[in-house]
């Protein structure tokens, strides 16, 4: 069984983000970037797989700047078997991006397309949604569990009343939760190893996909300050700041 991995470079979750001064998007200069974090659930999960013997190989995806390289180095150091870098500058929608991945499985035919569940750049939560669509593919989305068996796999995801338990057959794709499992840390001589690992690097004109943005971003602002909070003594205090402070009952 074959399983591709999508990752994506995004700013690493520690940082403080800043609005571009002429509020057209989000600062990316001189900005610590990382993986996905759930595409580090996404990668763990793969290579579980593939420890247990149900996976023969891992294949890592990024859509993105020649950069987007480190993260599918990262996700090599962690033991994914090799790795495609789909290269444009573009910022692309998630619609862009599943039509890219679509034209990535159609080359390496996986039996299962592995994702995060959100990116936290733009907290989209569209891409493995539109591959599904695309590729006419069953989907389980914000995967905590996966078991494989065969062609089939078994998950387990989280809804408003509790856990959904669905069994899927397989060509399917996957995306991942945080809970789904604890990613580990890539050792040094597994970083000096991906070094080492096949990475192919595809422009993605050489796709035919189209990557035409249908979504315009008007304006990006940072939120309003939030203003000190303060201790009352007691609940009749709370009532008549309430009440006669800030006006909300
Ligand atoms: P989104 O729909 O943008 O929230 O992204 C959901 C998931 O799609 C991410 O967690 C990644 O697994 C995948 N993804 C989104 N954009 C890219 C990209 N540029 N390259 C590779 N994978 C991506």
């Amino acid at each position: 069984m074959k399983i591709l991995v999508a990752v994506k470079r995004v700013i690493d979750y520690n940082v403080q983000i800043r609005v571009k001064a002429d509020n057209s998007g989000i600062e990316t200069d001189n900005v610590k970037m990382s993986m996905n974090p759930p595409d580090e659930n996404a990668v763990e999960e793969a290579i579980k797989l593939k420890t247990s013997g149900v996976v023969s190989e891992v294949v890592v995806v990024s859509i993105g700047l020649e950069k987007s390289q480190d993260t599918i180095r990262s996700a090599m150091a962690m033991g994914a078997d090799r790795g495609i870098l789909v290269k444009t500058d573009q910022m692309l929608d998630p619609l862009a991006v599943a039509k890219t991945l679509k034209a990535i499985v159609e080359k390496e035919n996986p039996d299962m397309v592995l994702l995060g569940k959100q990116a936290i750049d733009y907290d989209c939560n569209q891409t493995g949604q539109m591959l599904s669509a695309l590729l006419d593919w069953p989907q389980g989305c914000f995967v905590s569990r996966l078991g494989v068996k065969d062609q089939t796999i078994t998950i387990s995801r989280e809804i408003d009343e509790g856990l959904e338990e669905l069994e899927i057959q397989l060509p399917a794709v996957v995306t991942c939760d945080l809970r789904l499992n604890e990613p580990r840390f890539a050792s040094l001589p597994n970083i000096m190893k991906a070094k080492k690992k096949p990475l192919d690097i595809i422009s993605i004109d050489n796709l035919s996909v189209d990557t035409n943005s249908r979504v315009k971003y008007i304006k990006v602002e940072e939120p309003p300050v939030r203003k000190g909070g303060a201790m009352v003594a007691d609940a009749k205090e709370l009532i008549q700041k309430l009440k006669y402070e800030a006006k909300v009952i």
